[in-house]
């Protein structure tokens, strides 16, 4: 039997309702600054949708435009400038940032406060500690709600993440092995000596590594849920436009997985709706 589709859209649209309400309780309208530097244009098209999102919830936001030559003090000027700007309770640095700029220093500049993308090592180290009702990283904390959304049984459950960025592989092997979450991880990285023998063992595969259709069909343990993060940009002259998306799984693995989410249409719109509810959380936390 193929493997039930996990719909990233239809689980961040119950997340939208019920931010929808937390927001009408709010004080003050949540507001969110998304800071672009350059003209890169999949980050526009990201931006646009983070700006769309907000519409739709209901929530503020103000898009900062700097141009791609900017130094990093003007960047740095503009977060600090931010952060003392009391009517605002979150703040994105659209990454990637122009390749002259220190990406990690200015991050560390944002009042961890606002840091709605959660990557302030404060908010990361939080992690750590177990304490998650703060900031977390958007994309590993949209798997998880997915994976609570489609009822998946983690205790005691083995879980492989593919990949160890902070952004995603890492927070997620600490959200999943987490109190609550109780699933027992292996992380694997471009180091590992056999990853399809780490991922047969897996009842959960959650694959972040950014190789087009990587993880195959005889990976994966039959009926283990797998859930791909990847998303790759790759030529397809069958289409008018000559490229398609493709995740880091074959789509092949629809026939040995019980649950896959696909791309686009699954974790993607989640990150997003993790950003709207990390925005909520900071204003709710700002004016309690
Ligand atoms: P990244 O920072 O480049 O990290 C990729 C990870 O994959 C690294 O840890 C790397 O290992 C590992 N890796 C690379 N080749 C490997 C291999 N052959 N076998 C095993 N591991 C390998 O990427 P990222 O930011 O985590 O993003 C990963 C993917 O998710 C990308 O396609 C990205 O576009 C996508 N993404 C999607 C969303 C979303 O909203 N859906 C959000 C963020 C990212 P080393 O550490 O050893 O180099």
């Amino acid at each position: 039997m193929p493997a039930r589709r996990l719909d990233g859209k239809s689980c961040a649209a119950d997340l939208e309702e019920a931010l929808k309400q937390r927001i009408a309780r709010c004080k003050n309208q949540p507001h969110l600054a998304v800071v672009i530097v350059g003209d890169d244009p999949a980050s526009h098209v990201y931006v646009n949708n983070k700006i769309r999102s907000c519409e739709r919830l209901g929530i503020k936001s103000t898009h900062i435009e700097l141009p791609a030559n900017s130094k990093q003090e003007e960047v740095a000027k503009t977060i600090i400038s931010l952060n003392n700007d009391k009517s605002l309770h979150g703040i994105l640095i659209q990454s990637p940032l122009p390749s002259h700029m220190d990406e990690e220093s200015l991050t560390d500049l944002i009042d961890p406060r606002k840091d709605v993308d959660g990557f302030h090592p404060a908010n990361l180290g939080r992690i750590v500690q177990g304490r998650l009702n703060g900031m977390i990283p958007c994309t590993p904390a949209g798997v998880m709600e997915m994976l609570r959304w489609a009822k998946v049984e983690l205790e005691g459950k083995k879980a492989v993440v593919i990949g160890r960025s902070f952004n995603v592989g890492m927070p997620q092997a600490l959200l999943l092995s987490s109190r609550g979450a109780d699933a027992t991880v292996t992380i694997v990285h471009s180091r590992t000596i056999d990853v399809k023998t780490e991922c047969l063992s897996a009842d959960i595969v959650i694959a972040a590594v950014g190789r087009p259709e990587m993880v195959k069909a005889d990976w994966i343990k039959p009926g283990a849920v797998v859930i791909d993060v990847g998303i790759n940009r790759v030529d397809d002259q069958t289409r008018e436009r000559g490229w398609r998306l493709a995740g880091d799984v074959d789509p092949s693995v629809a026939d040995v997985a019980s649950l896959l989410s696909p791309v686009p249409g699954g974790v993607g719109p989640m990150t997003v709706a993790m950003l709207m509810a990390n925005t909520v959380t900071a204003a709710e936390a700002q004016h309690s």
